[in-house]
């Protein structure tokens, strides 16, 4: 496979609760969601790679005024989670209490997992690990 990797890829890999990040052959840095060129060197030769799913907690917030597809689940944390590999990815906290957002610690080792909407499609969030 030597197409360049598109975001209906990537999406198509969470439907399959796969989820993959793009590797930079130039650098090696790993990127997701994915972008037409790396971060960190500005290469754009990109392949799919897999990742641990394992990350920690760099900020949150709590969402109230959601779009459709979540609006009965509010309030529900959102967060920007760092992945070992050092990508960041914005996705839903779950498995915590959006009420008590002071139990919620920063740096706090979570792991990924995959939750369907009310639509059916699959979205990535992140769980304590
Ligand atoms: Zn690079």
């Amino acid at each position: 496979m030597s197409e360049r990797p598109t975001i209906e890829q990537y999406q198509q890999y969470i439907q399959d609760n796969d989820f993959h990040a793009l590797k930079c052959k130039s650098c090696g840095a790993v990127i997701a969601p994915p972008k037409g060129m790396c971060y960190s060197c500005g290469g754009t030769d990109l392949e799919w790679t897999t990742v641990s799913g394992k990350g920690k907690l760099v900020s949150f917030t709590v969402i109230h005024i959601a779009a459709e597809e979540f609006q009965d689940e509010t309030p529900y944390f959102v967060a920007i989670v760092e992945l070992d590999e050092g990508t960041r990815i914005t996705a839903r906290l779950l498995g915590l209490d959006p009420t008590q957002p002071e139990k919620v610690k920063l740096g706090m080792p979570l792991k990924i997992d995959y939750e369907t909407g009310k639509s059916g499609k699959v979205y990535i969030g992140f769980r304590p690990a």
